[in-house]
């Protein structure tokens, strides 16, 4: 099997991807925001000079005075006065700054800002009166607390990161860990016992090793019934076959010295014969049943009428019948004939008198009902007849050719069909047996 990743190990790659990925837009945020903020900063300046030297000049500026008594608030600013008669004056050791200013490079986007090597300045120019006045302001102390404070917001990213991903692997680590622990069970669980461990937390985890028990506990049943059914149906099978070969030994010792047993024991094997050969009809039928091939749109009414037809016909018994016609119905044909046959051959033989009768109706669903006025069935019979193999009082169906599996094949036929069948008394006496499938 490749390699899989682990849960904790691909939740910590995908959250610091992500994390990282929020990161660096907050930080591309809070470099643009400082940007602004420090240009801002410096113009503002600028243009409080700008604004203080445009006042003076009204009033009669004497430039050399002006850019001789400059006072400087800052070492960083300099200042240049340029006359149109050619005469440039400059406050204190401007003139060199001005200078490399000339030979810096300026910003993209930022157009007063020049870079001379690794030093940051603000430069901008303006014309009053005849002059042309230049400021530079040296911007590096107010850039580098913000170079600063980003380099600090970086590293505490980084620690968030590193901290936030370590968090993140081990309490996933901790979840994996019990389904790491279930699947380990999982393993040597037992198909006949044992049960998962049912963590308490997460809700989750909780809820499949609930779920996946209560499966089991449905399979296991499951299982124990298809056992009993198997060891049911060998046992069902062997008793006609140790009758048949009871009946042969007897034919073989005594059929010289009293063939007057040979007839006798004919038509005991013959019987026995007939019952195993019913039987495993019976059971391949049963194994037949979810085989949903040639389905076809059937006209219920008229397979009805000809089934009753026919049974009529092999019985000589009088069967009424009361059919709403051209009642149609999807079915493979071959499994409504099969529960139309099983419940009336039900009710021949567990009514031997008395009147049977077939209705087949349509309201919001279809349905199909056969009643008889036979020995009934107790009300707490009535949910185990369709059970497989199951026959009431053995004694009292002994007479009666049967293997207790005929009820079970409708039952599952008509679930089949998303339908319902129901068992209840018939008046004065009898049984009456409804089936509801779904109109279509
Ligand atoms: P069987 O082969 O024994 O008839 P079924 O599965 O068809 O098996 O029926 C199960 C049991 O239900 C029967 O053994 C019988 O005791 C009872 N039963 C079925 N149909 C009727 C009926 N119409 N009247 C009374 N009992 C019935």
């Amino acid at each position: 099997m490749k390699n899989k990743q682990t849960a904790k190990r691909q939740l910590t790659m995908r959250f610091m991807g992500l994390f990282a990925l929020i990161l660096l837009l907050m930080n591309l945020i809070f470099v643009g925001i400082s940007v602004a903020f420090v240009y801002d900063y410096v113009s503002d300046r600028s243009e409080h000079i700008f604004d203080t030297i445009e006042n003076g000049e009204t009033s009669g500026q004497n430039w050399s005075n002006l850019v001789n008594n400059y006072v400087i608030q800052d070492e960083g600013e300099a200042l240049q006065v340029r006359l149109s008669n050619g005469e440039t004056y400059y406050s204190e050791d401007a003139a060199e700054t001005f200078n490399d200013v000339s030979e810096g490079k300026t910003v993209p986007f930022l157009e007063h800002f020049v870079l001379v090597d690794d030093d940051r300045y603000y430069y901008e120019e303006k014309e009053i009166g005849d002059a042309e006045v230049s400021l530079i302001i040296d911007s590096e102390a107010i850039t580098d607390i913000t170079i600063n404070l980003l380099m600090v917001n970086l590293l505490l990213n980084v620690v968030g990161l590193i901290v936030g991903a370590a968090l993140i692997y081990w309490m996933v680590g901790r979840w994996s860990q019990k389904l790491s622990q279930m699947s380990a069970e999982l393993n040597q669980l037992d198909e006949t016992q044992g049960y998962l461990t049912v963590p308490e937390d997460p809700q989750e985890i909780y809820q499949v090793a609930t779920a996946f028990n209560t499966l089991l506990e449905k399979q296991r049943q499951a299982i124990e019934r298809e056992k009993q059914f198997v060891s049911d149906a060998s046992h069902e099978l062997r008793t006609p076959i140790a009758a048949i070969r009871g009946h042969m030994n007897l034919i073989q010792r005594r059929s010289e010295t009293h063939p007057e047993v040979i007839p006798q024991s004919l038509a005991f094997i013959d019987k026995e014969s007939k019952r195993i050969e019913l039987l495993s009809e019976q059971l391949l039928t049963l194994g037949r049943v979810e085989n949903k091939n040639n389905l076809e749109m059937i006209d219920f009414s008229s397979l009805v009428t000809q089934e009753v037809k026919d049974l009529q016909l092999s019985s000589g018994r009088e069967i009424a019948l009361q059919v709403e016609p051209e009642i149609y119905f999807k079915v493979a044909k071959t499994d409504l004939q099969q529960i139309i046959q099983n419940l009336l051959e039900n009710a021949l033989k567990y009514a031997p008198t008395g009147k049977i009768k077939v209705s087949l109706h349509k309201n919001d669903k279809i349905n199909l009902q056969v009643a008889d006025q036979g020995i009934g069935i107790a009300d707490e019979e009535k949910e185990k007849i369709f059970e497989r193999l199951y026959r009431i009082d053995p004694s009292r169906s002994s007479e009666i050719n049967g293997s207790g599996i005929g009820l079970s094949i409708v039952k599952a036929l008509v679930t089949k069909y998303e339908g319902d069948i129901q068992v209840g008394d018939n008046q004065p006496k009898g049984t009456i047996f409804t089936i509801y499938f779904p109109k279509k």
